[in-house]
């Protein structure tokens, strides 16, 4: 019995003793490393760290460095799941950081076609290759397409619109305001019923007076309008004609570019449309006042509207004329150059 005993002393003694010098053996390991000559930062900077791993020492030297917080920890975790430092060079310098965070908890994604599509998102990859094999269209299309929610069916998939005060706020069949009301909402000269926010009321005075400088007439006809004016409106013209006909003319409530007080219809002074010759006029110069022509017959199938050349969407001059020069929805803008 005291045999056993001392036997089973001594036997957890060797074993301390050898663990402890492995330990000791790493830590001189460790030493000659971070004595050792070397041009790499990021080698550097994991030996400083304390989440350096050892099996990573010669992967550390071919990942370029870049100042971000738990670099070391995301490169172990990125080597873990079996990217290649080739890969892990591309992620950090191609993808943003909310791509990133998605990848370290994703297994290992093949990612090359992504590195030059600025507004892709991880976890939408599988509906991207969906639709771009339905639609045999680019990647770059897929992606756009998709982040604007096309792939699903109009009124199918709403989001809550977000940044609700901003100018460049993006309402359509996807995005929703909720029961949103502005709060600098300022009657237009024209009569008083008519309400914009003040900057966009502001510039609509500017556009009406420099169309009379070019002898065009013009008035506002509709603008501000809530979510219970546009619900009445709504269901009126889809007792009308049906909802589906009505979908493509009215917009839902909470869905209309009027309630967010940004978007007033104008008419030819004198009548109850706007002329062909007033339309022409305003594509052509509205923009310089900040205004973009929100729905025209091109942008039918990414916007589900039918053209409305008299719609006028304030989003400010810069953005206005940039759209212009585009030539894009504003939809596609705010997925490219806005969302971010
Ligand atoms: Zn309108």
């Amino acid at each position: 019995m005291k045999k056993n005993i001392i036997s089973s002393v001594l036997f957890v003694g060797i074993l301390f003793l050898i663990s402890n010098i492995s330990i000791i053996n790493n830590k001189e390991a460790i030493q000659t490393m971070k004595l050792e000559k070397n041009n790499s930062t990021t080698l550097n900077k994991a030996l400083e760290s304390q989440n350096f791993k050892e099996e990573n020492y010669y992967q550390y030297t071919e990942i370029n460095y870049i100042d971000k917080e738990n670099f070391i920890n995301n490169i172990n975790t990125l080597l873990a799941l079996k990217y290649t430092t080739t890969e892990i060079n591309d992620i950090f310098q191609n993808v943003n950081d909310k791509n990133i965070s998605k990848i370290l908890e994703s297994p290992k994604l093949d990612l090359k076609n992504y590195y030059t599509i600025k507004n892709f998102e991880v976890e939408k990859i599988p509906r991207y290759e969906e639709y771009q094999q339905k639609n045999n269209c680019s990647l770059e299309e897929a992606v756009l397409k998709v982040n604007i929610g096309l792939d699903h069916n109009f009124y199918s998939e709403i989001h809550q619109a977000t940044e609700l005060n901003n100018y460049t706020v993006l309402v359509n069949k996807y995005n929703s305001l909720g029961n949103y009301e502005p709060q600098d909402l300022k009657s237009l000269s024209y009569n008083s019923k008519y309400q914009l926010r003040e900057r966009a009321a502001n510039a609509f005075e500017e556009l009406i007076s420099f169309a009379k400088l070019e002898n065009v007439y013009i008035r506002p006809y509709s603008a501000y309008r809530s979510y219970e004016y546009q619900n009445t409106l709504y269901n009126k013209y889809v007792e009308k004609d049906g909802q589906e006909l009505a979908d493509t003319y009215s917009a839902r409530p909470g869905h209309s570019e009027h309630q967010t007080g940004l978007a007033v219809d104008v008419w030819s002074e004198g009548y109850n449309y706007i002329s062909e010759n007033d339309a022409y006029w305003l594509q052509n110069n509205s923009y310089k006042y900040g205004f973009i022509i929100r729905y025209t017959q091109e942008n039918q199938s990414i916007t589900g509207y039918i053209a409305e050349p008299w719609h006028l969407r304030y989003v400010g001059k810069d953005i206005a004329e940039d759209i212009v020069d585009k030539n894009i929805t504003f939809d596609e803008y705010y997925d490219l150059y806005l969302k971010n």
